[in-house]
């Protein structure tokens, strides 16, 4: 029998359980037919992702039993086939929330998925439709339900899946010029997760190119006196755009660096950019593309809130704002400077546009398009170790000589 442990007793258990749960929830009408093509799992301290693609969508409802602590979640219109089946060989040791996964036809037109969890976990589970290269997906995210306050991110993931972070921001506090404090680096590797971002020809994935680049960075920052990195992700795991500038304001960044290997239709396109928050419009159609295909990270990724973020969407026209842009774009500049003897630059000037993860309103933030892994020689040079290393410390040499300009631009006041 291959699901074994799919055994009468238990099924009697969930089934005495599931009858329970039904009587709070409203009939589903009858479920059309769909395909489970895929399952996805990315498991990560913040939180694990598990992602079903399916060829419809699918209905489905979940409930948690404990003792031991276990999630139920029943696919409606979906037969068992072998992706399915193959659920347990995706869960790795290490996953910080399952223990193990099983999957049996639970009704004729129904599945059944059951978690046993290593811990009590808060899940969230939504589905997406089809986008990029994805059919219909249902998205199941298990957030740890205690502890949240040790991790910020975490902490940051929940408020925004609540809905908590579409306030306006708070008031700016004036600018800290505390000489006993770190100058803190946000950096943010772009994508990750079930955006693999841009993939070049020979299969490198942007996601996995920028992550390497990111660490090695913040390793350098770390080790400078008085700097501090922090990274919105240090996993293969997706964080949405609005959780990640949340996620420098809560730490007080005094800088946002996003970093990219993005592609371009033409192959032959090549060389660095950097970019920034435009108030108006774009500076070219490269930058306006650009903008578009980053800010639909979200829509790949996979966010439960598609609802427009008042928080990211707010009008920029406040004083704060065009002070923080104008950082932005000096930044960009010394940026440019640095990477432009590290490789040929695409674009000899900071491109601005509408880039929904460089919105932070008091935070200078720049987005660095390190190489277009679209072309084959820059992305040979992207999985090169020595270019990774050799990128991270032109950006490091870019922010080191912003603070150098800018305390002598203050001493000089
Ligand atoms: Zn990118």
């Amino acid at each position: 029998m291959p699901d074994s442990t799919f055994d009468p007793t238990r099924r009697r258990l969930l089934g005495a359980a599931a009858a329970t749960f039904l009587l709070s929830v409203s009939k589903l009408g009858f479920a059309g037919s769909s395909q489970v093509v895929a399952i996805r799992i990315w498991p990560a301290s913040s939180y694990t992702r598990i992602t079903l693609e399916a060829s419809d969508a699918i209905k489905f409802r979940q409930f948690t039993i404990s003792n031991p602590d276990r999630l139920v979640i029943d696919l409606e219109g979906v037969q068992l086939n072998s992706v399915l089946k193959d659920i347990s060989s995706q869960i790795a040791d290490a996953d910080p929330y399952i223990k193990t996964a099983r999957a049996g036809q639970f009704s004729p037109d129904t599945v059944r998925l059951v978690l046993e969890l290593k811990t009590d976990v808060k899940p969230q589970a939504f589905t997406l439709n089809p986008v990029a290269e994805y059919k219909h997906r249902l998205v199941i995210d298990l957030y740890p339900s205690s502890g949240a306050q040790d991790d910020p991110l975490m902490a940051l993931l929940d408020d925004y899946n609540k809905g908590k972070l579409t306030e306006p921001p708070p008031q700016v506090k004036p600018k800290k010029n505390d000489s006993n404090r770190p100058i803190v680096v946000m950096l943010d590797p772009g994508h990750g997760g079930e955006d693999p971002g841009a993939i070049g020809m020979n299969g490198t994935r942007e996601k996995d190119i920028v992550l390497r680049i990111g660490k090695q960075l913040k390793r350098m920052i770390d080790a400078e006196r008085n700097m501090k990195a922090f990274m919105t992700r240090e996993e293969d795991i997706f964080i949405p755009l609005g959780v990640r500038v949340a996620k420098a304001r809560k730490l007080n960044a005094d800088l946002f660096i996003s970093i990219h290997a993005d592609a371009a239709p033409n192959r032959s396109a090549r060389g660095s950019s950097v970019f920034a928050l435009s108030e108006k419009g774009a500076s070219s159609a490269f930058a306006k593309t650009m903008a578009q295909s980053e800010n639909s990270s979200d829509l790949i990724g996979g966010v439960k809130i598609a609802s427009k973020d008042k928080f990211l969407a707010h009008t920029l026209l406040d004083l704060t704002q065009t002070a923080t842009i104008n950082d932005s774009l000096k930044l960009g500049k010394i940026m440019l400077g640095k990477v432009g003897s590290l490789n040929k630059l695409h674009s000899a000037q900071v491109e601005q546009a509408g880039f929904a993860v460089l919105k932070a309103p008091d935070i200078p933030s720049i987005l660095v398009e390190t190489a277009f892994i679209s072309n084959p020689e820059e992305e040979q040079r992207l999985l090169d170790s020595d270019f990774q290393q050799q990128m991270a410390g032109s950006i490091l040499s870019g922010v080191k000589t912003y603070f150098t300009q800018g305390a002598a631009l203050a001493a000089r006041a």
